[in-house]
């Protein structure tokens, strides 16, 4: 026992806060000497803000019989419970030893140091608040545990920002700064403005988990593969396949569409770290995971630490079995009687068959982005079939009274009967013929194609289709020639050659005109004789196809580019009088584009020779 005096812990107080009240009430002798007489050696005091470090000592420190224990030191004044889930197994297991009475070994220790290194603050962090009711309550204040979580930026209970003592957490090694010797204010300061405020409710979100991890974390059994958990939540999110095969991209697009970019940027600067949780995940053992970054993984899945850890996720796609028969007269309908026979998965669709075995049914259902689709029935089973035989058989009932009995549609009790083989073939009975031998098809439908060209005039395929039929068909076949001759196609029908002749006519008269004293030249197209003529611009061209007098014509008088330009370097020569024409002539006569020169470059060569030897 140390001198009687060793403090009675308070809520919440940090093991490297009780030992600094010991010192504090044995005369705060120095560093050294209280080391020695609390350690019994030369101790590194930081560690005693994360882990319970040197528990073998309590005994010693505290009477037997009092509340207060290695285990109540561990699990309410340090970070282990936060820490644990991060542990080997082993140094669980070992953890658990050490508390119920066994002695520390050296390594055990020395791992345990090792763990809580990348969780320091910079500085030891306090509430003014709690300060100020901790001195009303028990007349001095404390440092608290909470506080000094990573990524603790308010106080969970007064929703106020915590403030940086002036004590370094790194300065704590060989000196004990009870708070009560500290300058601690007692006032928040609201004057903060840090780019934290915006961020409030996600950093005590952050908070509350990790304080329910100090809560609880020593109660759960962390023996499970974190990285395979997440990956089968991935799974139902869609952000890895049916199989488990993460896509790290899109992992990050919802990771960070749930946080926020700019709230993680800031939590990872309040963390000191550059890392990026989403990328950390690749490792396949989570080495580099912290307790922080499984809060934000479990919250960003489940929505809470807790429910996290409450929530099983089969390797199963399909979940846990057994599954619902899904025959409506099987005594287990409804029931989870069925196993999943098989499962395959096939572009990133997993589909399972699920087989009754009292039932015989089979049913398959696809499974993709979380979402289970319809099931379909595979196979119906053989209490299904007999039924089915002896409705349609004994019973004679017809399938849509069958269908009534074993609840499905009709449509499934035909296809089932057609692959159980209760077919009735059906005679398809023709048509006979609508003329008589003696006379034959052919005089039969030529004499109807005569009768019709009598009564109307002129007769057109569509209407032979449809008061002769089988006449244009049988007349296609055996005698097209006779056909054509009196039968008319749509745009021969009289009215339509009325207006082929009449745009005829005036493209006639515009091509005269130009000719005559049209701008000689311009090149003759489509356009220039359908602007002359007054007609609109896409009547020779669309149109035309439609009149075919009107397109003979057209297709006989307008220029192809090469015509034209044969017919105007021509008329240059001429003007030219015997000189012999050049290229330099051509562009000085001619505005044409230039990629025209390059385009027609051998044309115009042979053109430009053919001219010149005629000059000679
Ligand atoms: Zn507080
Ligand atoms: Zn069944």
């Amino acid at each position: 026992m140390v001198g009687g005096f060793f403090p009675t812990p308070y809520p919440d107080e940090c093991y490297y806060s009780i030992l600094c009240r010991y010192f504090v009430r044995s005369g705060s002798a120095g560093y050294k000497p209280t080391v020695k007489k609390l350690f019994g050696n030369m101790q590194c005091l930081s560690t005693a803000i994360f882990f319970p470090m040197r528990l073998d000592c309590v005994e010693r420190w505290i009477p037997k019989g009092t509340a207060i224990t290695r285990k109540t030191i561990a699990m309410n004044h340090t970070m282990y419970p936060y820490l644990s889930m991060i542990c080997s197994e082993k140094f669980r297991k070992d953890m658990a030893q050490v508390l119920n009475g066994r002695n520390s070994q050296k390594n055990f220790e020395r791992t345990g140091t090792r763990r809580s290194y990348r969780l320091w603050p910079e500085y030891l962090r306090y509430c003014p608040r709690c300060v100020c009711e901790d001195k009303n309550l028990y007349g001095e204040p404390y440092w608290h545990r909470a506080h000094q979580l990573p990524g603790m930026v308010y106080c969970i209970k007064h929703r106020v920002r915590l403030m940086d003592s002036d004590v370094l957490a790194r300065a704590t090694n060989m000196t004990f700064y009870a708070a009560s010797d500290q300058r601690l204010s007692e006032h928040d300061d609201n004057s903060i403005r840090d780019g934290y405020d915006q961020y409030k409710e996600l950093f005590l979100r952050i908070g509350q988990e990790s304080e329910w991890l100090l809560h609880h974390g020593m109660d759960i059994d962390w023996q499970f593969n974190f990285r395979e958990k997440y990956m089968r939540l991935l799974r139902e999110k869609d952000a890895a396949t049916v199989q488990g095969v993460p896509d790290y991209d899109l992992i990050s697009y919802h990771f960070n569409r749930y946080w926020g970019e700019e709230f993680l940027e800031i939590l990872y600067t309040a963390l000191n770290e550059a890392g990026d949780c989403v990328q950390e995940l690749r490792e396949a053992r989570l080495r580099t995971f912290r307790p922080i970054h499984h809060i934000l993984m479990m919250c960003f899945l489940k929505g809470s630490v807790k429910e996290f850890v409450e929530c099983k996720v089969s390797e199963n796609p399909f979940g846990d079995g057994p599954w619902p028969c899904q025959n409506p007269i099987c005594m287990h309908y409804g029931t989870n009687t069925c196993q999943n026979s098989d499962l395959r998965y096939v572009n990133g669709v997993a589909i399972g068959f699920f087989h009754c075995e009292q039932c015989g049914m089979i049913y398959k259902q696809i499974r993709r982005k979380g979402k289970t689709g319809q099931l379909l029935i595979v196979e119906y089973g053989h209490i299904w079939k007999t039924e089915l035989l002896r409705l349609l058989g004994t019973e004679k009932m017809t399938v849509k009274e069958a269908a009534k009995i074993l609840k499905c549609s009709p449509s499934a009790i035909r296809w089932q009967k057609k692959k159980i083989g209760l077919t009735k073939k059906r005679t398809y009975v023709r048509r006979p013929p609508p003329y008589s031998p003696d006379v034959g098809p052919e005089n039969y439908y030529k004499e109807q194609v005569l009768k019709f060209c009598k009564e109307y005039g002129e007769v057109m395929p569509t209407v032979l289709r449809r008061h002769a039929p089988g006449a244009y068909s049988y007349l296609c076949k055996h005698d097209y020639v006779w056909l054509r001759e009196h039968m008319v196609y749509k745009k021969d029908l009289a009215e339509y050659r009325k207006q082929d002749y009449e745009i005829l006519k005036k493209v006639q008269s515009a091509y005269e005109q130009i000719r005559k004293g049209g701008d000689t030249d311009k090149r003759i197209t489509r356009g220039y004789i359908a602007k002359i003529a007054g007609l609109g611009k896409n009547t020779l061209v669309a149109g035309a196809l439609k009149k075919p007098r009107t397109k003979i014509f057209i297709d006989s008088v307008i220029e192809s580019k090469e015509d034209w330009l044969r017919r105007r370097i021509t008329m240059i020569w001429e003007k030219q009088n015997g000189v012999p024409i050049s290229l330099a002539d051509i562009k000085r006569e001619m505005s044409l584009h230039p990629n025209t020169f390059v385009e027609y470059k051998d044309f115009l060569k042979e053109l430009m020779d053919e001219l010149n030897d005629k000059t000679e």
